[in-house]
């Protein structure tokens, strides 16, 4: 099952050298069409629950996309699935599905950083990558799979690390799973924290998720954007933090403002990457520590687990696993 989202894979400009004025023109069926080989490696089906630029993704578009991918799953005539998604929020959306679809079968997602009629596109390669790895046995009960630039990231490891650059999608300090040459497909690592399968998040119990904002924290931060975003109804905070996510006297009395009314308040790091650790300083406000997730996908975590009425220690205990 091919499920397409819109994206710039499924996008094409007003010329070939046009590589940022652009829009979403093609369905999932026509993108397929376009790279006739991947029909060589499986019989594929499609569905298309939205069409968009993944920067107009939000929380109910989020849901459908899974609600598509566990329809698919579901089904014992599909083997695997293949997302098609824009690659500026792909990270979000493939730690979603990484932690709420409970399956063993193949999911991978993909995208393009070049329209679909630029000069060497990227695409149609990435595309038949992506389905060569989900007809692949290796890809079985790994989690979600991202295929970009020939190689395999796990869900939870990557994110989009440049603007435009072809191998903007990067597994940052965590590498590849994968690597992709010809027709052979070569995996040295597997993901260790709990996954599709093995994890505890069920959607059939999620009607919408919880709204969490992020803040990103600086020198000389104030608190008016937290009290913005608690005045506004926000079920918890992740703030992308300085360094091992400290926070500036503002974000402080941020997280003071959210934890008098209840509201969870999630550390995380601007950095990108390591490990946000447990400090003292956290106890007195019950500030949850992200541990090694980005920002974003510390939202993608805390959504799950709030719409799961996870809260204080069993919140920090969820950070600690996933
Ligand atoms: N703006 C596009 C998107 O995320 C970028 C891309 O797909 O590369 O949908």
């Amino acid at each position: 099952m091919v499920i397409g989202t819109g994206g710039t894979i499924a996008s094409s400009g007003a010329g070939a050298v046009d590589l940022h004025n652009y829009s979403v023109t093609s369905t999932v069926q026509e993108i397929l069409a376009a790279v006739p080989e991947v029909a060589e490696l499986a019989e594929l089906t499609s569905d298309q629950p939205v069409s968009v630029d993944s920067f107009k993704i939000d929380n109910p578009i989020l849901l459908a996309i899974a609600r598509s991918v566990l329809a698919a799953v579901a089904n014992p005539r599909i083997d695997a699935v293949v997302v098609t998604h824009g690659t500026d929020t792909l990270e979000e959306t493939a730690y979603f599905l990484h932690l709420a679809v409970r399956t063993v079968k193949p999911i991978v997602v993909v995208g393009a950083m070049r329209p679909a009629n630029a000069l060497s596109a990227d695409g149609p390669l990435n595309l038949y990558n992506a389905v060569l790895i989900a007809t692949s046995h290796a890809s079985s009960g790994k989690g979600v799979l991202i295929v970009a630039n020939n190689h395999v990231f796990g869900a939870r490891d990557l994110a989009k690390r440049d603007t435009s650059a072809i191998g903007a999608i990067e597994g940052m300090k965590y590498g590849i799973l994968a690597e992709i040459s010809g027709d052979r497909v070569d995996f040295t690592h597997f993901p260790a924290k709990p996954h599709t399968v093995h994890s505890e998040f069920d959607l059939a119990q999620v009607e919408a998720l919880p709204d969490v904002d992020i803040m990103f924290d600086h020198q000389g931060a104030g608190d008016h954007l937290y009290r913005a975003s608690l005045e506004a109804g926000a079920t918890a905070i992740v703030v992308a933090g300085m360094g091992n996510g400290s926070l500036s006297v503002g974000a402080r009395q941020g997280a003071l403002l959210a934890h008098q009314i209840g509201i969870p308040f999630i550390r995380a790091s601007r950095t990108g990457q390591g490990i946000v650790a447990p400090l003292k300083s956290d106890v007195a406000l019950g500030i949850i520590a992200g541990n090694s997730l980005t920002p974003q996908k510390a939202r993608i975590l805390a959504m799950l687990a709030i719409a799961h009425r996870k809260s204080g220690a069993d919140l920090q205990a969820i950070f600690d696993r996933y």
